[in-house]
């Protein structure tokens, strides 16, 4: 446990969450500032931040409630769509550094659209080269 980590006081039972699902190694809980109501999150109880630095076995766990939370979310709101969405640092809009997936039912009619805008690569030689890099880096 993080001492100064929200996720983790949740996980410690010293600050309250609206619980949807729990088990040894991850948690569920509703997002108090949800984009569309029933906005859930899954984190893992160890203290792990960030995506990057989970361990394989946690990792896997964490997709498995992902997909179940989102299985429920579709059947218990009749929602016509999930988004899964996961942010790994200040620059793309992490606000508390534990990892977290939210879980985001979604319906034809809830007004909520993302600010994304494409900006196309002015030659498909820059894209290239970007993939080129990422394929370099892999593990
Ligand atoms: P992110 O920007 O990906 O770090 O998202 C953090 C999320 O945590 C936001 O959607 C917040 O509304 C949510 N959040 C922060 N504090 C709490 C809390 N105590 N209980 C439930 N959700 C929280
Ligand atoms: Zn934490």
């Amino acid at each position: 446990m993080k001492s100064d980590c929200i996720f983790c006081k949740i996980v410690a039972g010293q600050l309250p969450a609206c619980k949807v699902y729990e088990d040894a190694e991850t948690l569920a809980f509703m997002d108090i500032g949800p984009i569309v109501p029933g906005h859930t999150l899954v984190i893992p109880k160890l203290h792990i931040d960030p995506l990057t630095a989970a361990p394989p076995a946690i990792l896997q766990k964490l997709i498995l409630v992902v997909q179940n939370i989102a299985r429920a979310q579709l059947s218990a709101f009749k929602a016509d769509g999930v988004n899964v969405i996961q942010a790994n640092g200040r620059a793309a809009g992490q606000v508390v550094p534990h990892l977290h997936f939210h879980v985001i039912p979604r319906f034809a009619t809830d007004g909520h659209h993302w600010n994304w805008k494409p900006h196309p690569y002015a030659k498909s030689e820059e894209m290239s080269a970007l993939a080129e890099k990422i394929k370099g880096a892999l593990g």
